[in-house]
């Protein structure tokens, strides 16, 4: 926000004293007179290097450095090495202090943590092969000094906090790139509040109309809840302090964003939303009375409240792989309402808060070797001359969110699965070799395909051949990215040698054109041609499937190529488009002005008026525009953030748009006249086609209508909604 008075130096040096302090604060178990003195050094540095720096919000810009440290060291409890790197991690890509600066104050320690930091800043900016190599650096850090991905995240963490002052595009792109990447990594390294905090901030940005509304509905509901909670933990409590167990109950929200997955998962309403809070209960129990502390806890709860079978999860005997422990029950309280019930120790809790760093401090006491064998992994991948980030990254992702299994050797050793994976992914979590060379497994003594599931509690026995390879088919049903990666690469070594023809095939193509082989190009020639990858289109052109015929008609432009285009009478200037989205201009849906930007709305989210979309540049046709909560934005803005072009609708224009509308509700025999009344009568809206299917009792209707914006949708849709025997009203992605 502007501000005309001039601004209060003494005031500000005072809120910067302020920060630091609360650093201090956080620190003070936890360092020696040297740290102390590094730190304070650190500060002086930093504060001196930033200054003239401010944030978009107007504050000085070292408040930003003070705040991420106070994370790293308050939320994530790690000690005073991470708050000098978190202090100064800004400071060698924005400033002008180098690493040998603070090599020389520090030690090589901090200047490796910072190079690290100041290398994969912007992960995901620019073009795709260069976020695909950040990554690939990210990931290098990560396996080798966990820290710098713990101050990303506490970076991150701190952006989305303050991100109110920046521009529209921004916001949207930085959200994306937190629930794609930042979310999942902190629930992977067991940061349960930050993964849920970057999660309802994520929510906040990309969909904030469903935010507002749910935060609106908890706030309103709050009372209520909380005189249920206690009535619920009245009776508990009662009987804990009885048997004589120190511990902490409380009644925790559910976090917005896991309200809205289940609100949109399994279309249900707020209303119908049950399990809108947990019970955590918190023991104090010496480390080797824990497992049976926790279950005596256990048989308290469930002999004052039934528990449901199916929902009993004990992660006390099995830990998960991020090193969470504890144990959850679902039990039937009060008004027949299900209550969730977490018991843990104070250290199970801190493991499951303060994640990674409170495991290390744990270390004797708990099970951490899962997460040692996950970060050797990823560094056995990454030390794969194949390794292709760009691929890896959506396996590695979708890992980061994966349940687990448990599953067993024939020597009964004990080995940690997702769920969902095959014989032939534990194949491969046994060895390479073994994977590779697989045809089947007993599972508790049956034989099995390789493709065949396991389940939790199985004893799996691989069986091998020397005259098995991997085949092309295997990937159709691997589950582990560590499984997909090796087989992906095993295949690609014999595409590579074809590859690499098809590579000096299209280079003497594009030189007779005047035009080079450098990454644009061979960017726009991949989606021409519909390759996913260079080594794909390469691979093809050397087996001749792309013969490059079409190449005569690209023009081209000091060695760059421009696409022909399949539509003759607009071209679509693909330099001009871009050059929109560098430039954060404004793209305004059916205003004049814009008559020679060719752009069309997404068939995958179908936006109207009303809607909060972008614009997505595209090869072949021009702009398209989507909703910004369109199932494929996430990945569009998160990995192509530089097509993305800011877009807002024009109002008052009268054009009708396709919709879809879905009703269900109890049969009735004048519903499909009282609907069109609604529609063509009340409403006066043209209607495109209606389906009614009636099945035991209960209708669904598919609607097709025209409408001019969101509000004329809204207010069909409640009014739909106000008929009798209806049960929901919901708009489809899709006509
Ligand atoms: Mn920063």
């Amino acid at each position: 926000m502007e501000t005309t008075s001039p601004i209060d130096l003494q005031k500000e040096r005072k809120l910067i004293l302020k920060e630091y302090r609360n650093l201090l604060r956080g620190l003070r178990n936890n360092m020696t007179a040297a740290e102390r003195k590094q730190i304070r050094l650190a500060f002086e540095m930093a504060v001196d290097a930033h200054k003239e720096m401010r944030r978009k919000s107007g504050e000085p810009y070292i408040i930003h450095p003070l705040r991420v440290a106070q994370i790293v060291v308050n939320e994530m409890g790690l000690g005073a090495t991470a708050a000098i790197c978190a202090l100064l991690h800004d400071v060698v890509e924005d400033t002008e202090l180098t690493l040998d600066d603070i090599k020389r104050e520090f030690g090589i320690k901090v200047m490796k943590i910072i190079d690290g930091l100041t290398k994969v800043s912007g992960v995901f900016d620019l073009t795709s092969s260069i976020q695909a190599e950040n990554f690939k650096k990210l990931l290098l850090t990560l396996a080798d000094d966990v820290r710098v991905i713990l101050i990303k995240i506490a970076d991150r963490l701190h952006n989305m906090r303050t991100m109110d002052s920046m521009p529209r595009k921004k916001q949207l792109k930085i959200a994306s790139e937190t629930l794609y990447l930042y979310a999942p990594l902190a629930h992977r390294l067991g940061f349960y509040a930050i993964k849920s905090e970057l999660e309802d901030l994520g929510m906040k940005y990309t969909e904030s109309e469903a935010y507002k509304d749910i935060a609106k509905r908890l706030a309103e509901t709050k009372r209520e809840r909380s005189r249920y909670m206690n009535e619920f933990m009245k009776p508990i409590r009662e009987r804990l302090e009885k048997d004589g167990f120190h511990f902490e109950m409380y009644g925790r929200p559910k976090s917005i964003y896991s309200i809205y997955n289940k609100i949109k998962n399994k279309g249900v309403s707020f209303d119908e939303v049950y399990d809108l809070f947990a019970i955590r209960v918190i023991i104090d129990t010496p480390f080797d009375h824990e497992k049976a502390d926790c279950w005596r806890v256990y048989s308290t709860v469930t002999e004052l409240y039934h528990p449901n079978p199916d929902r009993l999860r004990d992660w006390i005997s099995s830990p998960k792989s991020n090193g969470y422990e504890s144990l959850h029950t679902t039990v039937m309280g009060p008004k027949g309402r299900w209550v969730e019930v977490q018991i843990r120790t104070k250290r199970m809790d801190e493991i499951a808060e303060k994640g990674f760093a409170a495991h290390w401090k744990y270390k004797e006491g708990s099970n951490d070797k899962a997460l040692d064998t996950w970060l050797r992994e990823i560094r056995e991948l990454l030390r794969n001359p194949e390794f292709n980030a760009l691929e890896f990254m959506d396996d590695f992702r979708l890992n980061l969110f994966n349940k687990e299994i448990y599953v067993f050797t024939p020597k009964g050793e004990l080995k940690i699965i997702p769920q969902g994976a095959t014989a032939l992914d534990f194949a491969f979590e046994i060895h390479t070799a073994v994977g590779y060379h697989c045809i089947g497994a007993k599972v508790n003594h049956r034989l099995v395909p390789l493709s065949h599931r396991l389940s939790n509690g199985d004893q799996v026995e691989i069986i091998t051949s020397k005259k098995q390879k991997p085949n092309e088919d295997w990937l159709n049903f691997l589950v582990t990215s560590r499984a997909r990666s090796k087989v992906k690469n095993a295949l690609k070594e014999e595409k590579r040698a074809i590859a690499a023809e098809g590579r000096i095939i299209l280079e003497k193509k594009l030189k007779s054109h005047k035009a080079e082989l450098f990454d644009r190009n061979l960017q726009l020639l991949m989606e021409f041609y519909h390759q996913p990858t260079s080594l794909e289109l390469c691979y093809r052109i050397g087996t001749k499937d792309i013969a490059l015929k079409e190449l005569k008609d690209f023009g081209v432009d000091q060695g760059k190529l421009i696409p022909p285009s399949k539509d003759k009478q607009k071209p679509v200037d693909l330099a001009k488009l871009e050059k929109l989205a560098t430039s954060n201009a404004e793209l305004l849906i059916f205003d004049n002005a814009l008559d020679d930007i060719k752009y069309s709305l997404a068939k995958c989210c179908n936006p109207i008026v009303g809607d909060d979309v972008f614009g997505f540049i595209t090869i072949n046709e021009g702009i398209k525009i989507h909703k910004t909560s369109c199932p494929n934005a996430t990945e569009m803005m998160s990995k192509y953030g530089y097509r993305i072009v800011r877009t807002r609708w024009t109002q008052h224009k009268d054009i009708a748009f396709l919709t879809g509308v879905k009703v269900t509700g109890l049969d009735d025999v004048g519903l499909v006249n009282k609907v069109t009344n609604i529609i063509s009568g009340e409403m006066r809206l043209n209607m495109q086609s209606l389906l009614m299917d009636a099945k035991d009792g209960v209708f669904e209707g598919t609607i097709k209508v025209f409408v001019k914006n969101t509000d004329e949708l809204d207010k069909l849709m409640n009014k739909l909604r106000t008929m009798k025997g209806v049960i929901s009203v919901t708009r489809l992605e899709t006509t």
